[in-house]
């Protein structure tokens, strides 16, 4: 929900997409890649790295822009003045295409996105190492002395996954193979009003009158909207979606927020006037 939580966790790959508040389903979880620093996306951070340590589990890995990696340790520093001792924290610091291995066949590659500043998309990209195709026809024995006498037997083939845009308007990372060709690609529609068009633009966000141009852009199978503006609501938009978006798009665009809130009285508090 656009201004109050945005974490997405993939347990399959160990790996989320922002903190949001750190709930209970993101403590196990390995690797953190933090899009931009808005207090939606990022207000856990430090509760993250201390319930690892509470749990007795590694500290955690989170990915951000360069440039917020001294803040999130100032931010560590200043929660053990607080708490009276200083919790463990790792945080790499990336930028567009600086990969990050996060397990034998799996990466992360960041890209930058149309928001705040230093904003940050993330790609999970499978690797796999596949026989060059013209030693098809040899034996086991072969290939295996092929190898022996140094001769490159296997080329990489790059499978993207998941690619998470974040908070963003609508730009050419779009474009990157990694974005577009991934198989699901979580994009945000903040806005869904006609008269909040000015607003999108100037919080660079995605209004819903630029998703067609978008999913023409995606080759993608699964598209999922999130960070949707409690000013809307669920039903509303998901109405709005039927209306400006072509059939077949229909089939593949999933609204992430399907689903009632876990605490049913949040939706009764007034609307905040920032959306994050
Ligand atoms: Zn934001
Ligand atoms: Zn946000």
């Amino acid at each position: 929900m656009a201004g109050e939580e945005t974490v997405i966790i993939l347990p399959e790959m160990n790996v989320a997409f922002d903190v949001g508040r750190a709930p209970r389903e993101l403590i196990n979880i390995d690797y953190v890649c933090l899009t931009h620093g808005h207090m939606d996306h990022s207000a856990g951070l430090a509760y993250y790295f201390s319930q690892r340590n509470f749990q007795g589990l590694p500290p955690g890995c989170v990915l951000a822009h360069h440039r917020l990696v001294p803040a999130i340790q100032d931010l560590m520093q200043v929660y053990g003045r607080i708490e009276g001792h200083v919790t463990p924290a790792q945080v790499i610091g990336v930028d567009e295409d600086e990969d990050v291995a996060i397990r034998r066949d799996l990466l992360v590659r960041p890209f930058r996105v149309r928001h705040s500043g230093s904003a940050l998309g993330f790609s999970v990209i499978e690797v796999r190492k596949k026989l060059r195709p013209e030693l098809a026809e040899l034996s086991g024995q072969q290939i295996a002395e092929l190898k022996r006498s140094g001769q490159e037997v296997e080329y990489r083939l790059e499978i993207p996954r998941v690619a998470f845009c974040g908070d963003s308007a609508p730009g050419d990372y779009l474009d990157h193979p990694h974005v577009r060709d991934a198989e699901v690609v979580i994009i945000e529609c903040t806005f869904f009003e006609g008269d909040h068009i000015d607003r999108a633009y100037l919080g660079q966000h995605t209004h819903v009158n630029d998703l067609p141009g978008v999913l023409a852009r995606l080759n993608s199978k699964y598209v999922v909207i999130s960070h949707i503006t409690r000013r809307t609501g669920i039903a509303e938009a998901k109405r709005r979606l039927l209306q400006v978006l072509k059939p077949a798009d229909i089939q593949r665009v999933v609204v992430l927020m399907d689903r009632p809130p876990r605490n049913r009285r949040e939706t009764l508090r007034p609307v905040a006037s920032d959306e994050g």
